[in-house]
């Protein structure tokens, strides 16, 4: 008889590697053959890399039939854990081999997270009350790079997505605190969930994978020329090596603002290999400065054409930006200085385009809608206007 362990969490059988693999087929060949095109969303981290070396296994080796076309749409936030930027650009060359089409989506320049922050104004995203960022650079450009393919393909596509189910409450809290929307991963789970039902149907054929079982794909499967000769373990040293299994860190972008800490990252930059990324670690702080009040603007209230949140604090001020900008420039520089000294690859937290767009809107005095640069900084003491319009002057303890 077969011996089974008991998931601590789940209580169920824990499922072992082949039957994992098995099962993923069998979800591909109930629902595949409906489809005559497949994409896949890949975040590049852990999980939908998984989803994608292994789906293009299964294929390749005969395991499931191909679609008539397969599509991998590669997100490109601008902001990913470094090696995993770096180990994507690697899978993503041998699967352009393979002659698999890879797609990179991108929000456009001007919606991107440092240049709607640091062009335009707009304050760094928080948990409380304006969360921007997933649906602008993630959310959307999927969306309509998948209006792309459906116009391309000329009909609804299968969308396979990396979500697996969590192993244990306790993992599925800590995700639906930090950055998720019903326990999932900022990233796939909104993909899953968001993606226009009219142009695709979703499939998430690793839902039942382990967590160990990604780890044991992307360390020792998929790296192995019999299933796929794939760069993937790269990917799994960006969770922290040996430790991944432990650690099972999450990641999303580098210091994302709505994290509490920069798990990811900590464990990264503890490794000698990848020390000197280290001024990574001065963005979240950056974030957290942006958003205090003296930083920003304020509405003094006044304004009749609004009674919602009458003094509400808003975009960041110029100088506010440019002090922002020139700390990320010099973590740039600072990285790369050393990169180039240890033969490391180099990082680009804004590439040219990104500054040139950024001065340019510093130069054409741009600000978010309502907004136009006259309003007083938010540390500055003011009347206190209530929505009825009534004024309760500032209290002159001078007097
Ligand atoms: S990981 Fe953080 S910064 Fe990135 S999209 Fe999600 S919430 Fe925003």
């Amino acid at each position: 008889m077969k011996a089974t362990q008991t998931n601590l969490f789940e209580g169920s059988p824990r499922l072992q590697m082949n039957d994992s693999i098995e099962l993923t087929i069998q979800s591909i060949l109930a629902y595949g053959p409906r489809y005559k095109h497949w994409c896949m969303a890949w975040s590049g981290g852990k999980d939908s890399t998984t989803l994608v070396t292994l789906i293009v296994w299964l294929i390749k080796s005969g395991r499931i039939p191909a679609p008539q076309t397969l599509t991998v749409m590669y997100a490109d936030t601008r902001l990913e854990l470094t090696p995993l930027f770096f180990a994507a650009q690697e899978i993503m060359e041998e699967l352009r081999e393979l002659f698999i089409e890879v797609r990179t989506v991108m929000a456009p320049l001007e919606k991107r997270f440092m240049t709607y922050i640091l062009g335009r104004g707009v304050p760094p995203p928080n948990n409380n009350t304006f969360r921007w960022c997933t649906r602008q650079i993630k959310i959307d450009p999927m969306r309509m790079e998948l209006e792309r393919l459906f116009r391309d393909r000329g009909e609804k596509v299968l969308m396979l997505t990396g979500v697996r189910q969590g192993e244990s409450a306790i993992r599925d809290q800590r995700i639906m605190m930090s950055c998720g929307k019903d326990g999932a991963e900022c990233g796939q789970g909104w993909y899953q969930e968001t993606m226009p039902e009219a142009l695709c149907d979703t499939l998430a054929p690793i839902l039942h994978w382990r967590v160990c079982h990604v780890w044991e794909w992307l360390k020792h499967w998929a790296p192995l020329p019999e299933y796929g000769d794939f760069s993937t373990a790269m990917v799994a040293d960006a969770y922290g090596g040996d430790e991944a299994e432990e650690i099972n860190a999450r990641t999303g972008c580098i210091a994302c603002p709505l994290a509490s800490k920069d798990t990811a990252l900590d464990n990264l930059v503890k490794r000698p290999t990848w020390a000197y990324l280290s001024p990574l670690k001065r963005l979240k702080p950056i974030w957290r400065e942006m958003r205090l009040p003296q930083n920003r603007l304020r509405k003094t209230g006044k304004d009749t054409t609004t009674d919602k949140n009458k003094q509400r604090l808003g975009p960041l001020t110029m100088e506010a930006r440019r002090y922002a900008y020139n700390a990320i420039m010099a973590i740039q520089e600072e990285i790369n200085r050393e990169a180039i000294i240890q033969g490391k690859p180099t990082v680009t937290l804004l590439n040219q385009e990104e500054q040139d767009f950024i001065q340019n809107c510093w130069k054409q005095n741009v600000w978010p809608n309502k907004w136009d640069g006259t309003e007083p900084t938010g540390d500055v003491l003011m009347d206190t206007v209530y929505a009825d319009g009534s004024i309760q002057p500032i209290i002159n303890f001078g007097d």
